[in-house]
Formats: C-alpha cells, sequence, structure tokens
C-alpha cells in the first residue's frame, strides 16, 4: 500500500530539488493587444514579487490626466521604485518635442534600472507608445534587453508591440478585448480604471 504521506514529502522533495536545478533566468514578458488588463496584469506580477521579498522598478511612459491609484499606493511601499516620466497623450499634448524628451529621459532612467542588476523585475509601462512615435529605438532597446544581467526579469506593456521585441520575448499574452463597459458609454472609474 503506498502511503499517500510519505507520496507526498517525495514529491515535495522533488520539487524542491526541481526548483532549484531548474535553468532559471530572467524572463522578457510582453503584455500587448488591444484589451483591458496590460498594465494592471504587469502590477500584479510586481504585487506577487513584492510578496516574496522581490525589489521592483517601474517606469511608466505614459502620464495620463489623472493621478492613478498604482501611483498613490506605490508611495507608501519603500521596496517599490515607481517612476511616471512621460509626460501626456500625443493626443493632449501641444509639445511633441518635450514628449520626446520625456520619453528618452524615461527610457535612460529605464536601461539604468535594467543594467544594474539591482531589480529582480522592471516594468516598461506603456513603451510601445514611444517605439510607435519614434521617440526611441527599438534596436537600442533589443539590445539592451539582450545585454541585462541574466536573472533580471522585464515587463513591457502597451499596444502594437514591435516584431523585435517579440521575437526576444519568453512571454508574450496578447489580451483581446470583448466587451468594454466604454462601448456602453460607462467612463473610465476610479479604483478600475485609475
Ligand atoms: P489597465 O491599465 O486597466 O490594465 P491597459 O494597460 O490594458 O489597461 P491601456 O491601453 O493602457 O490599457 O489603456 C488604459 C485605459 O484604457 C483604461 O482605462 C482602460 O479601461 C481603457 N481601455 C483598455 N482597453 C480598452 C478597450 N478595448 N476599449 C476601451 N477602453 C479600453
Ligand atoms: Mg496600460
Amino acid at each position: 500500500m503506498r502511503n499517500p504521506y510519505l507520496s507526498r514529502k517525495r514529491t515535495e522533495r522533488r520539487n524542491n530539488l526541481e526548483e532549484s536545478n531548474q535553468n532559471r533566468r530572467g524572463l522578457l514578458i510582453v503584455n500587448t493587444g488591444e484589451g483591458k488588463g496590460k498594465t494592471t496584469a504587469a502590477l500584479g506580477v510586481v504585487f506577487r514579487a513584492l510578496g516574496r521579498g522581490k525589489k521592483c522598478g517601474v517606469v511608466q511612459f505614459i502620464k495620463g490626466k489623472w493621478e492613478t491609484g498604482e501611483r498613490k499606493f506605490a508611495k507608501t511601499i519603500p521596496e517599490l521604485d515607481f517612476h511616471v516620466m512621460g509626460l501626456g497623450f500625443t493626443w493632449e499634448s501641444d509639445d511633441l518635442d518635450r514628449d520626446k524628451t520625456a520619453a528618452k529621459q524615461a527610457w535612460e532612467l529605464s536601461k539604468k534600472m535594467i543594467l544594474s542588476g539591482e531589480y529582480d523585475i522592471v516594468v516598461l509601462d506603456e513603451i510601445t507608445y514611444a517605439f510607435h512615435y519614434g521617440w526611441l529605438e527599438v534596436d537600442e532597446t533589443v539590445r539592451i534587453l539582450r545585454e541585462r544581467p541574466s536573472q533580471v526579469h522585464v515587463i513591457i506593456t502597451g499596444r502594437n508591440c514591435p516584431e523585435p521585441i517579440l521575437q526576444q520575448a519568453d512571454l508574450i499574452s496578447e489580451i483581446r478585448s470583448v466587451k468594454h463597459p466604454f462601448q456602453s458609454g460607462i467612463k473610465a472609474q476610479i479604483g478600475i480604471d485609475f
């Protein structure tokens, strides 16, 4: 007769061993697509990782009109470095050069954070827009991602992620919009959208 207790112990031991032996390395994770959940899924991983004592950094490449819940909450968590660097949505902006400069500054900071090896996870939120508007070069980003310390996880969010980044990614989730309250005229809501 199999002793279920012993068998569970054996499985546990094997799992622990597998975990320590695993060929673990930092992942490049991309959350893209038209549906809602790209940024919030990235922040969900940060939430999880903070619970494991990991050091996390977030750089937001777009700053909307509103203060967001995540920014307010981040200020209360010392282990989380949260930077809002972008200036505005282009369609609201009166000065594209200023937006470009802001995007470049955001990238310089992101690069430092990624290459320092100090962070377990770095989130580049909405960086894809900066490629779309030609503010950042995809090739340079791909090169830095390739050169990063091997244990560093990077999460990229935003619609229309450029192909070279997708090719390099280990995990790509494309979020499809099936229904959105916006289509029924329901506006963005505090705590859900910002
Ligand atoms: P979230 O930050 O909520 O995870 P996201 O990062 O996937 O959203 P973004 O493209 O950054 O999406 O847009 C953020 C805002 O746009 C949110 O307020 C969200 O509700 C809204 N939004 C996202 N997807 C759609 C959609 N398919 N139709 C209309 N509005 C959307
Ligand atoms: Mg987003």
